[in-house]
Protein backbone atom coordinates (compact mmCIF):
# COMPACT_ATOMS: atom_id res chain seq x y z
CA UNK A 1 0.00 0.00 0.00
CA UNK A 2 2.89 2.32 1.23
CA UNK A 3 4.97 1.26 -1.79
CA UNK A 4 2.19 2.08 -4.27
CA UNK A 5 1.20 5.30 -2.40
CA UNK A 6 5.05 6.37 -2.97
CA UNK A 7 4.81 5.15 -6.67
CA UNK A 8 1.56 7.36 -7.47
CA UNK A 9 3.32 10.50 -5.79
CA UNK A 10 6.95 9.85 -7.95
CA UNK A 11 4.76 9.57 -10.99
CA UNK A 12 2.69 12.49 -10.23
CA UNK A 13 5.81 14.77 -9.25
CA UNK A 14 7.83 13.66 -12.51
CA UNK A 15 4.74 14.12 -15.02
CA UNK A 16 4.12 17.82 -13.28
CA UNK A 17 7.81 18.62 -13.82
CA UNK A 18 7.71 17.69 -16.91
CA UNK A 19 5.03 19.30 -17.80
CA UNK A 20 6.30 22.69 -16.55
CA UNK A 21 9.37 22.26 -19.08
CA UNK A 22 7.25 21.51 -22.08
CA UNK A 23 5.18 24.16 -21.08
CA UNK A 24 1.73 24.23 -21.24
CA UNK A 25 -0.15 21.04 -22.35
CA UNK A 26 -2.63 23.71 -24.57
CA UNK A 27 -1.27 26.84 -25.18
CA UNK A 28 -2.11 29.16 -22.39
CA UNK A 29 -4.23 31.98 -24.37
CA UNK A 30 -3.75 35.85 -23.15
CA UNK A 31 -7.51 37.21 -22.83
CA UNK A 32 -7.59 40.80 -22.98
CA UNK A 33 -11.05 41.49 -21.74
CA UNK A 34 -14.07 39.60 -21.24
CA UNK A 35 -16.28 38.94 -24.35
CA UNK A 36 -19.84 38.29 -23.47
CA UNK A 37 -20.58 34.65 -22.03
CA UNK A 38 -16.69 33.79 -22.09
CA UNK A 39 -16.43 30.60 -20.34
CA UNK A 40 -13.71 30.80 -18.00
CA UNK A 41 -12.40 28.02 -15.84
CA UNK A 42 -12.48 29.47 -12.94
CA UNK A 43 -14.01 33.03 -11.42
CA UNK A 44 -12.98 34.65 -8.34
CA UNK A 45 -14.77 37.07 -7.11
CA UNK A 46 -13.36 39.65 -4.86
CA UNK A 47 -9.66 40.81 -4.87
CA UNK A 48 -9.02 41.36 -1.37
CA UNK A 49 -5.87 40.00 0.32
CA UNK A 50 -7.47 36.37 -0.07
CA UNK A 51 -9.14 36.59 -3.36
CA UNK A 52 -5.78 37.98 -5.02
CA UNK A 53 -4.16 35.35 -2.93
CA UNK A 54 -6.52 32.68 -4.60
CA UNK A 55 -6.08 33.68 -8.07
CA UNK A 56 -2.05 34.16 -7.65
CA UNK A 57 -2.14 30.40 -6.17
CA UNK A 58 -4.01 28.95 -9.12
CA UNK A 59 -2.03 31.35 -11.84
CA UNK A 60 1.41 29.30 -10.24
CA UNK A 61 -0.06 26.22 -10.11
CA UNK A 62 1.15 23.44 -12.78
CA UNK A 63 -1.96 21.74 -13.25
CA UNK A 64 -3.94 24.80 -14.14
CA UNK A 65 -1.73 26.23 -17.12
CA UNK A 66 -3.57 25.29 -19.59
CA UNK A 67 -7.32 26.95 -17.58
CA UNK A 68 -8.88 30.15 -18.06
CA UNK A 69 -9.11 32.00 -14.50
CA UNK A 70 -10.46 35.12 -13.75
CA UNK A 71 -10.07 37.40 -10.76
CA UNK A 72 -12.98 40.55 -10.47
CA UNK A 73 -12.48 43.40 -7.79
CA UNK A 74 -14.40 46.21 -7.64
CA UNK A 75 -11.95 48.32 -6.07
CA UNK A 76 -8.67 49.61 -8.38
CA UNK A 77 -5.60 47.89 -9.01
CA UNK A 78 -3.35 48.09 -5.95
CA UNK A 79 0.65 48.60 -6.72
CA UNK A 80 3.35 50.86 -4.71
CA UNK A 81 4.99 52.73 -7.13
CA UNK A 82 7.53 53.52 -4.04
CA UNK A 83 7.30 52.22 -0.44
CA UNK A 84 5.84 54.86 1.77
CA UNK A 85 7.77 56.25 4.50
CA UNK A 86 4.85 56.02 6.69
CA UNK A 87 3.76 52.92 7.28
CA UNK A 88 0.30 51.89 6.74
CA UNK A 89 -2.63 51.65 9.44
CA UNK A 90 -3.29 48.22 8.50
CA UNK A 91 -1.48 45.17 9.23
CA UNK A 92 -1.89 41.88 9.39
CA UNK A 93 0.26 39.55 12.04
CA UNK A 94 0.96 36.56 9.34
CA UNK A 95 1.59 32.94 10.10
CA UNK A 96 4.85 30.90 9.29
CA UNK A 97 2.19 28.41 7.00
CA UNK A 98 1.00 31.83 5.46
CA UNK A 99 3.85 33.18 4.54
CA UNK A 100 4.92 29.39 3.25
CA UNK A 101 1.63 30.02 0.69
CA UNK A 102 2.78 33.51 -0.33
CA UNK A 103 5.71 31.97 -0.82
CA UNK A 104 4.93 28.80 -2.87
CA UNK A 105 4.09 31.53 -5.37
CA UNK A 106 6.89 34.01 -4.86
CA UNK A 107 4.34 36.55 -3.24
CA UNK A 108 6.85 36.30 0.20
CA UNK A 109 9.92 37.64 -1.73
CA UNK A 110 8.58 41.02 -2.55
CA UNK A 111 7.02 41.49 0.71
CA UNK A 112 10.45 40.72 2.10
CA UNK A 113 12.08 43.10 -0.13
CA UNK A 114 9.75 46.14 0.85
CA UNK A 115 9.10 45.61 4.74
CA UNK A 116 8.04 43.47 7.49
CA UNK A 117 8.60 42.77 11.30
CA UNK A 118 9.12 39.17 12.42
CA UNK A 119 7.96 38.43 16.18
CA UNK A 120 9.64 35.87 18.59
CA UNK A 121 7.45 36.43 21.68
CA UNK A 122 3.80 36.38 22.34
CA UNK A 123 2.68 37.64 26.14
CA UNK A 124 -0.97 38.02 26.64
CA UNK A 125 -1.83 38.80 30.13
CA UNK A 126 -5.21 39.83 31.90
CA UNK A 127 -5.67 43.54 33.16
CA UNK A 128 -7.89 41.93 36.45
CA UNK A 129 -4.81 39.89 37.60
CA UNK A 130 -1.11 39.01 37.44
CA UNK A 131 -2.11 36.20 34.98
CA UNK A 132 -0.13 35.65 31.68
CA UNK A 133 0.52 33.30 28.90
CA UNK A 134 3.67 33.51 27.19
CA UNK A 135 4.42 32.22 24.01
CA UNK A 136 8.27 31.80 22.39
CA UNK A 137 10.52 29.21 20.93
CA UNK A 138 13.40 28.14 22.46
CA UNK A 139 15.02 27.45 18.67
CA UNK A 140 14.49 31.30 18.40
CA UNK A 141 11.95 30.50 15.34
CA UNK A 142 9.90 33.24 13.62
CA UNK A 143 6.50 32.79 15.43
CA UNK A 144 5.15 35.34 12.84
CA UNK A 145 5.86 38.36 10.98
CA UNK A 146 3.60 42.04 11.25
CA UNK A 147 2.72 43.26 7.40
CA UNK A 148 1.22 46.22 6.16
CA UNK A 149 -1.73 45.02 3.74
CA UNK A 150 -0.82 47.38 1.37
CA UNK A 151 2.57 45.32 0.81
CA UNK A 152 0.72 42.27 0.75
CA UNK A 153 -1.46 43.37 -1.88
CA UNK A 154 1.51 45.00 -3.47
CA UNK A 155 3.55 41.09 -3.63
CA UNK A 156 0.29 39.76 -4.91
CA UNK A 157 -0.80 42.42 -7.93
CA UNK A 158 3.26 42.13 -8.96
CA UNK A 159 3.11 38.20 -9.01
CA UNK A 160 -1.05 38.47 -10.77
CA UNK A 161 0.84 40.79 -13.34
CA UNK A 162 3.48 38.30 -13.96
CA UNK A 163 1.08 35.15 -15.00
CA UNK A 164 -1.06 37.59 -16.98
CA UNK A 165 -1.62 34.66 -19.89
CA UNK A 166 -3.45 32.82 -17.23
CA UNK A 167 -5.25 35.07 -15.10
CA UNK A 168 -6.91 37.81 -16.30
CA UNK A 169 -7.63 40.28 -13.74
CA UNK A 170 -10.61 43.31 -14.29
CA UNK A 171 -10.30 46.13 -11.77
CA UNK A 172 -13.05 48.31 -11.12
CA UNK A 173 -15.87 45.57 -12.52
CA UNK A 174 -18.27 44.61 -10.00
CA UNK A 175 -20.36 41.43 -10.11
CA UNK A 176 -23.82 42.14 -9.86
CA UNK A 177 -25.85 39.10 -10.17
CA UNK A 178 -24.72 35.32 -10.58
CA UNK A 179 -27.24 32.46 -12.26
CA UNK A 180 -26.99 28.94 -10.60
CA UNK A 181 -27.38 26.14 -13.70
CA UNK A 182 -30.30 23.83 -13.36
CA UNK A 183 -29.54 20.75 -11.06
CA UNK A 184 -31.20 19.15 -14.11
CA UNK A 185 -29.72 20.62 -17.79
CA UNK A 186 -32.10 21.27 -19.99
CA UNK A 187 -31.36 20.96 -23.82
CA UNK A 188 -30.89 24.71 -24.09
CA UNK A 189 -29.28 25.74 -20.83
CA UNK A 190 -25.79 26.73 -19.89
CA UNK A 191 -24.08 24.02 -17.53
CA UNK A 192 -22.11 27.16 -15.92
CA UNK A 193 -22.42 30.01 -13.45
CA UNK A 194 -23.20 32.90 -15.06
CA UNK A 195 -21.98 36.45 -13.73
CA UNK A 196 -23.01 39.66 -14.94
CA UNK A 197 -21.09 42.24 -14.88
CA UNK A 198 -21.84 46.17 -13.27
CA UNK A 199 -21.81 46.90 -17.58
CA UNK A 200 -24.50 44.94 -17.93
CA UNK A 201 -21.82 42.01 -20.14
CA UNK A 202 -21.55 38.84 -18.47
CA UNK A 203 -19.69 35.63 -18.73
CA UNK A 204 -19.92 32.05 -17.23
CA UNK A 205 -17.50 30.09 -15.07
CA UNK A 206 -17.12 25.96 -14.52
CA UNK A 207 -16.33 27.58 -10.94
CA UNK A 208 -17.02 30.07 -9.08
CA UNK A 209 -14.95 31.25 -6.10
CA UNK A 210 -16.78 33.74 -3.73
CA UNK A 211 -13.76 36.03 -1.69
CA UNK A 212 -15.99 39.08 -1.46
CA UNK A 213 -15.61 39.72 2.18
CA UNK A 214 -18.26 39.42 5.29
CA UNK A 215 -21.28 40.97 3.42
CA UNK A 216 -20.49 37.94 0.43
CA UNK A 217 -22.63 38.82 -2.20
CA UNK A 218 -21.70 35.39 -3.83
CA UNK A 219 -23.09 34.10 -0.56
CA UNK A 220 -26.20 35.76 -0.47
CA UNK A 221 -26.99 35.16 -4.37
CA UNK A 222 -26.53 31.04 -2.90
CA UNK A 223 -28.89 31.34 -0.31
CA UNK A 224 -26.09 29.84 2.05
CA UNK A 225 -27.01 30.29 5.75
CA UNK A 226 -24.75 32.68 7.61
CA UNK A 227 -24.54 32.31 11.10
CA UNK A 228 -23.39 36.20 12.02
CA UNK A 229 -23.25 38.85 15.24
CA UNK A 230 -22.35 41.74 15.16
CA UNK A 231 -19.90 42.80 18.84
CA UNK A 232 -20.48 45.23 20.90
CA UNK A 233 -16.97 46.26 20.24
CA UNK A 234 -15.01 48.21 17.41
CA UNK A 235 -11.25 48.28 16.94
CA UNK A 236 -9.01 50.79 16.69
CA UNK A 237 -5.99 50.90 14.68
CA UNK A 238 -3.11 53.34 15.12
CA UNK A 239 0.51 53.76 14.14
CA UNK A 240 2.68 54.36 17.17
CA UNK A 241 5.80 55.57 18.10
CA UNK A 242 7.72 53.88 20.86
CA UNK A 243 9.59 56.08 23.67
CA UNK A 244 12.96 54.16 23.01
CA UNK A 245 13.95 52.00 20.48
CA UNK A 246 13.93 48.25 21.61
CA UNK A 247 14.61 44.52 19.66
CA UNK A 248 10.68 44.99 18.82
CA UNK A 249 10.20 41.37 18.61
CA UNK A 250 7.44 40.36 20.58
CA UNK A 251 3.40 40.96 20.13
CA UNK A 252 1.65 42.29 22.96
CA UNK A 253 -1.78 41.83 23.92
CA UNK A 254 -3.45 42.59 27.43
CA UNK A 255 -7.27 41.83 28.12
CA UNK A 256 -8.98 44.69 29.23
CA UNK A 257 -12.44 44.24 30.88
CA UNK A 258 -13.49 46.64 27.84
CA UNK A 259 -11.79 44.56 25.15
CA UNK A 260 -8.60 43.34 24.08
CA UNK A 261 -5.57 45.81 23.21
CA UNK A 262 -2.86 44.34 21.05
CA UNK A 263 0.90 46.26 20.07
CA UNK A 264 2.42 44.82 16.94
CA UNK A 265 6.13 45.39 15.67
CA UNK A 266 6.78 47.33 12.93
CA UNK A 267 10.23 48.64 13.45
CA UNK A 268 12.80 49.13 16.43
CA UNK A 269 10.75 52.24 17.26
CA UNK A 270 7.14 51.73 15.49
CA UNK A 271 4.23 49.43 16.50
CA UNK A 272 0.71 49.12 15.41
CA UNK A 273 -2.06 49.57 17.17
CA UNK A 274 -4.97 47.13 17.58
CA UNK A 275 -7.48 48.24 20.52
CA UNK A 276 -11.51 46.32 20.89
CA UNK A 277 -13.58 48.25 22.55
CA UNK A 278 -16.75 49.63 23.37
CA UNK A 279 -18.02 51.67 20.22
CA UNK A 280 -18.46 54.76 21.62
CA UNK A 281 -15.00 54.24 23.77
CA UNK A 282 -13.70 53.94 20.16
CA UNK A 283 -14.95 56.57 18.72
CA UNK A 284 -13.80 58.88 21.68
CA UNK A 285 -10.22 57.59 21.10
CA UNK A 286 -10.16 57.84 17.44
CA UNK A 287 -11.38 61.62 18.19
CA UNK A 288 -9.81 62.45 21.37
CA UNK A 289 -5.99 65.09 21.33
CA UNK A 290 -3.12 62.90 20.41
CA UNK A 291 -1.34 63.35 23.89
CA UNK A 292 -4.20 61.63 25.64
CA UNK A 293 -4.52 59.04 23.23
CA UNK A 294 -1.05 57.84 24.29
CA UNK A 295 -1.96 58.49 27.28
CA UNK A 296 -4.78 56.60 27.20
CA UNK A 297 -2.97 53.76 25.44
CA UNK A 298 0.10 53.45 28.34
CA UNK A 299 -2.45 53.45 30.89
CA UNK A 300 -4.26 50.31 29.27
CA UNK A 301 -1.09 48.38 29.21
CA UNK A 302 0.53 49.26 32.61
CA UNK A 303 -2.80 50.42 35.03
CA UNK A 304 -3.42 47.87 38.10
CA UNK A 305 -6.59 49.74 38.55
CA UNK A 306 -8.96 46.54 37.61
CA UNK A 307 -6.58 44.54 40.05
CA UNK A 308 -8.68 43.39 43.53
CA UNK A 309 -6.83 41.94 46.44
CA UNK A 310 -8.68 38.80 46.27
CA UNK A 311 -7.93 37.82 43.17
CA UNK A 312 -4.64 38.62 43.16
CA UNK A 313 -4.04 36.39 46.34
CA UNK A 314 -5.83 33.62 44.68
CA UNK A 315 -3.33 34.45 41.39
CA UNK A 316 -0.20 34.25 43.87
CA UNK A 317 -1.08 31.04 45.37
CA UNK A 318 -1.12 28.77 42.18
CA UNK A 319 1.36 30.44 41.29
CA UNK A 320 3.74 28.71 44.37
CA UNK A 321 1.66 25.71 43.64
CA UNK A 322 3.13 25.52 39.92
CA UNK A 323 6.36 26.54 41.30
CA UNK A 324 6.42 23.49 43.47
CA UNK A 325 4.89 21.12 41.39
CA UNK A 326 7.07 22.14 38.25
CA UNK A 327 10.72 23.94 39.95
CA UNK A 328 11.50 23.92 36.03
CA UNK A 329 11.81 27.66 34.04
CA UNK A 330 7.84 29.05 33.18
CA UNK A 331 8.57 31.85 30.76
CA UNK A 332 8.95 35.06 32.91
CA UNK A 333 6.66 38.30 32.19
CA UNK A 334 8.28 41.18 30.18
CA UNK A 335 7.28 44.91 29.79
CA UNK A 336 5.88 46.24 27.26
CA UNK A 337 7.66 49.10 25.75
CA UNK A 338 5.80 52.50 26.56
CA UNK A 339 4.82 54.55 23.30
CA UNK A 340 5.48 58.50 22.72
CA UNK A 341 3.36 59.33 19.94
CA UNK A 342 0.80 58.49 17.74
CA UNK A 343 1.62 58.88 13.92
CA UNK A 344 -0.87 62.09 12.66
CA UNK A 345 -3.82 60.85 10.74
CA UNK A 346 -3.03 56.99 11.66
CA UNK A 347 -6.20 56.33 13.76
CA UNK A 348 -9.07 54.31 12.32
CA UNK A 349 -12.43 52.32 13.60
CA UNK A 350 -13.69 49.14 12.56
CA UNK A 351 -16.59 47.51 13.93
CA UNK A 352 -16.46 44.18 14.58
CA UNK A 353 -18.84 40.63 14.47
CA UNK A 354 -18.30 37.24 13.92
CA UNK A 355 -19.55 35.15 10.85
CA UNK A 356 -19.66 31.47 9.83
CA UNK A 357 -21.10 30.24 6.28
CA UNK A 358 -23.24 27.17 7.06
CA UNK A 359 -21.93 25.14 3.74
CA UNK A 360 -18.63 26.17 2.16
CA UNK A 361 -19.55 24.71 -1.34
CA UNK A 362 -22.16 24.02 -3.21
CA UNK A 363 -21.84 22.91 -6.90
CA UNK A 364 -19.88 25.11 -9.21
CA UNK A 365 -19.08 27.43 -6.26
CA UNK A 366 -16.51 27.64 -2.75
CA UNK A 367 -16.40 30.10 -0.69
CA UNK A 368 -13.27 31.29 1.04
CA UNK A 369 -11.98 33.77 2.85
CA UNK A 370 -14.66 36.48 4.72
CA UNK A 371 -17.03 35.24 2.60
CA UNK A 372 -17.18 32.07 4.86
CA UNK A 373 -15.86 33.09 8.25
CA UNK A 374 -15.28 36.54 10.05
CA UNK A 375 -13.79 36.65 13.74
CA UNK A 376 -12.83 38.87 16.14
CA UNK A 377 -9.19 39.82 15.67
CA UNK A 378 -7.86 38.95 18.88
CA UNK A 379 -6.23 35.95 17.55
CA UNK A 380 -4.69 38.11 14.36
CA UNK A 381 -5.84 35.04 12.63
CA UNK A 382 -9.01 36.40 9.98
CA UNK A 383 -6.47 36.33 6.51
CA UNK A 384 -4.87 33.22 8.32
CA UNK A 385 -7.53 31.95 8.19
CA UNK A 386 -8.23 32.54 3.97
CA UNK A 387 -4.93 31.62 3.30
CA UNK A 388 -5.59 28.33 4.62
CA UNK A 389 -8.50 28.06 2.87
CA UNK A 390 -6.89 28.56 0.02
CA UNK A 391 -3.74 25.78 0.71
CA UNK A 392 -6.67 23.33 0.82
CA UNK A 393 -8.93 24.38 -1.96
CA UNK A 394 -5.77 24.52 -4.76
CA UNK A 395 -4.95 21.31 -3.22
CA UNK A 396 -8.18 19.75 -4.05
CA UNK A 397 -8.53 21.74 -7.18
CA UNK A 398 -5.23 20.51 -8.72
CA UNK A 399 -5.83 17.12 -7.71
CA UNK A 400 -9.02 17.40 -9.61
CA UNK A 401 -7.47 19.39 -12.62
CA UNK A 402 -4.30 16.78 -12.50
CA UNK A 403 -6.95 13.66 -12.76
CA UNK A 404 -8.90 15.22 -15.96
CA UNK A 405 -12.17 16.04 -13.16
CA UNK A 406 -14.98 18.45 -13.75
CA UNK A 407 -13.87 21.65 -11.66
CA UNK A 408 -16.76 22.34 -10.32
CA UNK A 409 -18.07 19.11 -8.78
CA UNK A 410 -18.85 18.34 -5.21
CA UNK A 411 -16.53 15.33 -5.25
CA UNK A 412 -13.47 17.19 -4.01
CA UNK A 413 -15.26 20.58 -3.24
CA UNK A 414 -16.50 18.40 -0.41
CA UNK A 415 -13.08 17.54 0.80
CA UNK A 416 -12.09 20.91 0.99
CA UNK A 417 -14.95 22.40 3.33
CA UNK A 418 -14.39 19.23 5.13
CA UNK A 419 -10.71 20.73 5.56
CA UNK A 420 -11.57 23.64 6.17
CA UNK A 421 -14.83 23.53 8.45
CA UNK A 422 -12.87 21.57 11.23
CA UNK A 423 -10.41 24.07 11.26
CA UNK A 424 -11.89 27.24 11.08
CA UNK A 425 -15.22 26.36 13.35
CA UNK A 426 -12.68 25.64 16.49
CA UNK A 427 -10.97 29.35 15.55
CA UNK A 428 -13.86 30.68 15.45
CA UNK A 429 -15.55 29.20 18.47
CA UNK A 430 -11.99 29.17 20.94
CA UNK A 431 -11.96 33.32 19.56
CA UNK A 432 -15.78 34.00 20.85
CA UNK A 433 -15.02 32.37 24.01
CA UNK A 434 -11.80 34.10 24.66
CA UNK A 435 -13.97 37.18 23.79
CA UNK A 436 -16.80 36.90 26.09
CA UNK A 437 -14.88 35.25 29.01
CA UNK A 438 -12.34 38.68 29.20
CA UNK A 439 -15.18 40.81 28.81
CA UNK A 440 -16.14 40.78 32.08
CA UNK A 441 -14.30 41.96 35.87
CA UNK A 442 -16.99 39.33 37.63
CA UNK A 443 -15.21 37.77 40.37
CA UNK A 444 -15.81 33.77 39.61
CA UNK A 445 -15.10 34.33 35.74
CA UNK A 446 -11.51 36.20 36.66
CA UNK A 447 -10.90 33.23 38.82
CA UNK A 448 -11.87 31.70 36.77
CA UNK A 449 -9.66 32.37 33.67
CA UNK A 450 -6.70 33.79 36.20
CA UNK A 451 -6.47 29.80 36.68
CA UNK A 452 -6.65 28.78 33.59
CA UNK A 453 -4.33 31.02 31.70
CA UNK A 454 -1.34 30.37 34.64
CA UNK A 455 -2.45 26.37 34.51
CA UNK A 456 -2.00 26.77 30.34
CA UNK A 457 1.04 29.09 30.47
CA UNK A 458 2.48 26.05 33.09
CA UNK A 459 1.77 23.03 30.66
CA UNK A 460 4.22 23.48 28.09
CA UNK A 461 2.83 20.41 25.29
CA UNK A 462 -0.47 22.48 25.61
CA UNK A 463 1.07 25.61 25.02
CA UNK A 464 2.74 24.05 21.93
CA UNK A 465 0.05 22.91 20.21
CA UNK A 466 -1.82 26.30 20.76
CA UNK A 467 0.88 27.23 18.73
CA UNK A 468 1.27 24.94 16.36
CA UNK A 469 -2.40 25.45 15.72
CA UNK A 470 -1.89 29.10 15.18
CA UNK A 471 1.38 29.20 13.35
CA UNK A 472 -0.90 27.04 10.34
C1 LIG B 1 -8.78 45.78 12.89
C2 LIG B 1 -8.52 44.46 12.23
C3 LIG B 1 -7.31 43.82 12.42
C4 LIG B 1 -7.07 42.58 11.81
N1 LIG B 1 -5.88 41.97 12.03
C5 LIG B 1 -5.64 40.76 11.49
C6 LIG B 1 -4.42 40.08 11.72
O1 LIG B 1 -3.53 40.57 12.43
N2 LIG B 1 -4.22 38.86 11.15
C7 LIG B 1 -5.19 38.28 10.38
O2 LIG B 1 -4.98 37.15 9.91
N3 LIG B 1 -6.36 38.91 10.13
C8 LIG B 1 -6.61 40.13 10.66
N4 LIG B 1 -7.79 40.77 10.41
C9 LIG B 1 -8.79 40.14 9.54
C10 LIG B 1 -8.46 40.35 8.06
O3 LIG B 1 -8.23 41.72 7.82
C11 LIG B 1 -9.58 39.82 7.19
O4 LIG B 1 -9.89 38.51 7.58
C12 LIG B 1 -9.16 39.79 5.73
O5 LIG B 1 -8.77 41.06 5.29
C13 LIG B 1 -10.31 39.28 4.86
O6 LIG B 1 -9.88 39.27 3.52
P1 LIG B 1 -10.88 38.87 2.34
O7 LIG B 1 -10.09 39.05 1.09
O8 LIG B 1 -11.52 37.57 2.62
O9 LIG B 1 -12.07 39.93 2.42
P2 LIG B 1 -12.04 41.50 2.11
O10 LIG B 1 -10.80 42.13 2.60
O11 LIG B 1 -13.34 42.04 2.64
O12 LIG B 1 -12.03 41.57 0.52
C14 LIG B 1 -13.17 41.39 -0.27
C15 LIG B 1 -12.91 42.02 -1.63
O13 LIG B 1 -14.01 41.74 -2.49
C16 LIG B 1 -14.32 42.89 -3.24
N5 LIG B 1 -15.73 42.77 -3.62
C17 LIG B 1 -16.81 42.74 -2.80
N6 LIG B 1 -17.94 42.60 -3.51
C18 LIG B 1 -17.57 42.52 -4.81
C19 LIG B 1 -18.29 42.37 -6.03
N7 LIG B 1 -19.63 42.28 -6.05
N8 LIG B 1 -17.62 42.33 -7.20
C20 LIG B 1 -16.26 42.44 -7.21
N9 LIG B 1 -15.51 42.59 -6.08
C21 LIG B 1 -16.16 42.63 -4.90
C22 LIG B 1 -14.02 44.06 -2.29
O14 LIG B 1 -13.77 45.25 -3.00
C23 LIG B 1 -12.79 43.55 -1.56
O15 LIG B 1 -11.60 43.93 -2.21
C24 LIG B 1 -8.06 42.00 11.00
C25 LIG B 1 -9.29 42.64 10.80
C26 LIG B 1 -9.52 43.86 11.41
C27 LIG B 1 -10.84 44.55 11.18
Amino acid sequence: MGTMAARLAVSRWVAARAAARRGPLVSCRRWSGVATDTVYDVVVSGGGLVGAAMACALGYDVHFCDKKILLLEVGPKKVLEKLPETYSNRVSSISPGSATLLSSFGAWDHICNMRYRAFRRMQVWDACSEALIVFDKDNLDDMGYIVENDVIMHALTKQLEAVSDRVTVLYRSKAVGYTWPYSFPMADSSPWVQITLGDGSTLQTKLLIGADGHNSGVRQAAGIQNVSWNYDQSAVVATLHLSEATENNVAWQRFLPSGPIALLPLSDTLSSLVWSTSHEHAAELVSMDEEKFVDAINSAFWSDVNHTDFIDSAGTMLHYAIAFLKPTKVSARQLPPSVARVDAKSRALFPLGLGHAAEYVRPRLALIGDAAHRVHPLAGQGVNMGFGDISSLVHHLSTAAFNGKDLGSMSHLTGYETDRQRHNTALLAATDVLKRLYSTSATPLVLLRTWGLQATNAVSPLKEQIMAFASK
